[in-house]
């Protein structure tokens, strides 16, 4: 179903004059009403008139997650918070909250939007829709709830976690779709074996799946454990959140949302423009927001896009799934990791060396994050009691900074190989990906990764 034939089939030069339309009322509503935006404009003398064609968005400053995190919490808003109804906040890539705004107008956008996106995948009324994202500050379960309430489904906000209640409403209701993180659907599957429930014969026909990669491998298996068709959808929280482009049932790419986004792909290194087709990191300017307007958003997400026509009538360009980024975050069931936040607490305890390995390991369908650490001689002792206090008191410490448990082994000084940022990828499944020049993110291998905490050299 096309929710909205008259923009998401929109001939592209009238599809075009309109987003140059929404880029130059963005511009000057940007310029007149933040004071940030202001005096990025004046710094980089570039006015609102200045924008006569698309091409003219390059003249426009950068933003990035760093200058939200600046001047948060309200201070990139273009409204007055007497015309703001909802906040969310992402954790961002560096794991310090960001805060984000929305207008009555942007709420009915996003809706829109959400509700294009899961009538794309396949949603209809009449489904049983149930939802496994996180009610709460993340824009994970609110953004699609909404647009699937718009099309005349019904949704079943059960929120994340408590997989038994997941399972057993999904038998007890007959639940068609569900809403999640892939690697959870995969967790639930196996959760439902484990528990005796006849997993293939739950009513799932479909999924829609977000939040972090998948490679085609995990949605092999998630489509034939859950019985299902498995579909992916892309968005973010510094931008709108969900409902920024998502795949058809062409499953050749996740039409983007035109009308209210424009979309650029750049050359990560240098920030030049890249050809369709052409892999780079994608920037996101939204030409209608109100309350919270950006203007070239680094994602840091790497894509390609193609405006080739789909056979599902649809003229939004396609832009391929997102499997790696440009920084350095790892999800690890489901929770947003960052390297940096591991060191900043290694880097606290008395008797840990420079040198640590973060290993993310599948087991049974669920991420399992070790971290190796090198110690000093003093720790490795023989008194085996004290040795485990010391893993034990690492354990919490991380555990409180990450919101997630990760088993500590401890190793003898020089244990861990000397290569910053090199990657290494052992047999087994998981999520994650590398520091440095080549980043990459898979869900097909164990990824090692190598820092160097405080290179003394
Ligand atoms: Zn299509």
């Amino acid at each position: 179903m096309i929710w909205n034939p008259e923009y998401e089939c929109m001939e592209r030069a009238a599809l075009q004059e309109l987003q140059l339309r929404r880029l130059q009322m963005t511009t000057s509503w940007a310029y007149e009403r933040s004071v940030y935006y202001r005096a990025r404009m004046d710094e980089a003398g570039v006015r609102p008139r200045d924008v006569r064609s698309l091409d003219d968005v390059r003249r426009l400053p950068l933003t990035d997650e760093s200058a939200l995190r600046q001047t948060s919490p309200f201070g990139m808003f273009a409204l007055p918070l007497d015309e703001v109804v909802r906040v969310h906040s992402s954790s961002g890539a560096t794991g310090e909250p960001v805060v984000v705004g929305y207008s009555r107008g942007d709420i009915n956008t996003w809706t829109e939007l959400t509700a294009r996106v899961a009538a794309a995948a396949g949603v209809k009324p009449g489904d049983l829709v149930q939802m496994a994202f996180p009610y709460g500050m993340s824009t994970g379960g609110w953004g699609l709830h909404y647009g699937i309430e718009r099309i005349g489904a019904t949704i079943i906000p059960a929120g994340a976690g408590r997989t038994e209640r997941h399972l057993s409403m999904m038998q007890d209701f007959g639940t068609t779709v569900l809403v999640s993180t892939p690697s959870y659907a995969l967790f639930l599957a196996g959760e439902g074996e484990v528990a005796g429930v006849d997993v293939p014969s739950l009513k799932l026909r479909l999924g829609l799946f977000g939040g972090e990669p998948c490679s085609d491998k995990m949605k092999a298996e998630i489509e034939a454990k859950l019985g299902l068709r498995a579909t992916d959808n892309y968005g973010l929280s510094e931008v709108m959140g969900p409902g920024v482009a998502g795949e058809c049932e062409c499953a050749c790419g996740l039409h983007v949302n035109e009308d209210h986004l424009l979309l650029e792909v750049v050359d990560p290194a240098t920030a030049e423009p890249l050809a369709y087709g052409q892999e780079g990191e994608l920037v996101i300017t939204t030409l209608t927001k109100e309350a919270l307007p950006v203007l070239r958003y680094r994602t840091h997400d790497l894509t390609a896009l193609d405006p080739a026509p789909c056979a599902c009538g649809r003229t939004l360009v396609r832009m391929s799934k997102v499997r790696r980024r440009t920084d350095d975050m790892l999800i690890v069931r489901g929770v947003n990791v960052f390297p940096a936040q591991i060191e900043a607490v290694l880097a606290q305890i008395e008797g840990a060396r420079p040198h640590y390995l973060i290993v993310i390991d599948r087991k049974q369908n669920a991420d399992d994050l070790e971290v190796r650490l090198e110690v000093e001689e003093s720790v490795m002792t023989d008194v085996m009691p004290d040795m485990l206090a010391f893993q034990n008191s690492v354990a919490d410490k991380l555990q409180s900074a990450l919101g997630l448990r990760a088993s500590v082994t401890l190793v003898e000084s020089g244990a861990i190989e000397r290569a910053a940022g090199m990657a290494e990828r052992t047999a087994g499944g998981a999520a994650a990906h590398t520091a440095g020049g080549e980043p990459e993110r898979t869900s097909g291998g164990t990824v090692k990764r190598v820092l160097d905490l405080r290179d003394q050299g």
